[in-house]
């Protein structure tokens, strides 16, 4: 088994979601992305050599909350996190079950712990730019405007039918070659700095923004290259 490579795991866990990950809650319209969406990045980013365990939890039932904190380990390194959750009250005064509360408060807590890898900050950061939001911050810039490779060739590598270009999905970083970048161009209002992916796993509602025409051709061309 290869060693475990620490710093391609946690590239691979900051590197951005396909579009249509973040959502927003129907409380507040904050901007979030699902937990399974987060488990699911970081299971195929490490090939599953993370863990998550709780650390420490308090159920405080006078003031009505719980609270956790859950340690992620990813490789030899760990971060830790918070969680809250306020244990309601029904009619009667009486307190409902607080072991789906430990649960949320879990949940948050290891949430809170990938955030320091930077998990999603990519995506969420143009939902938070204004002045008083933290994807503002002139230090985070970048999170806007980090664009892999920014175009920029290898003429090495354009000789063999490659461009600098891997591909986002998680777990797959295959090098595009040039017909899939080429493809990329030719869907309508996307934008291929960002939206890196092999032909096999453009998510299909983006990949049907392409021309009918188009796709067949490049189904075709791409297929005849890698066979
Ligand atoms: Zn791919």
């Amino acid at each position: 088994m290869e060693p475990f490579d620490y710093a391609k795991a946690v590239a691979l866990i900051k590197a951005p979601f396909p579009s249509g990950t973040v959502q927003k809650r129907g409380d507040n319209g904050r901007a979030y992305i699902p937990n399974q969406v987060y488990t699911d990045r970081v299971e195929a980013a490490t090939g599953s050599q993370w863990s998550r365990e709780i650390k420490e939890v308090e159920i405080n039932i006078p003031h009505g909350f719980v609270k956790v904190v859950a340690r992620v380990t990813i490789g030899e390194h760990y971060r830790d996190g918070i969680g809250f959750s306020e244990i309601e009250t029904d009619q009667n005064g009486k307190r409902k079950s607080v072991s789906n509360k430990v649960d949320q408060a879990f949940a948050e807590a290891v949430r809170e712990a990938l955030d320091t890898w930077q998990i999603g900050w990519k995506d969420l950061a143009p939902f938070y730019k204004e002045t008083k939001d933290w994807g503002s911050n002139p230090a985070l810039r970048y999170l806007l405007e980090s664009a892999p490779g920014c175009g920029s060739y290898d003429p090495g590598l354009q000789s063999r039918g490659m461009v600098a270009h891997n591909c986002i999905f998680s777990g797959c970083g295959k090098q595009l070659s040039r017909d899939e970048w080429d493809f990329l161009g030719l869907i309508p209002s996307l934008n291929r700095e960002k939206m890196v992916y092999c032909f096999l796993h453009i998510p299909s509602h983006i990949k049907k923004k392409a021309p009918a025409d188009v796709i067949a051709k490049y189904e075709d061309r791409i297929n005849r290259h890698q066979s």
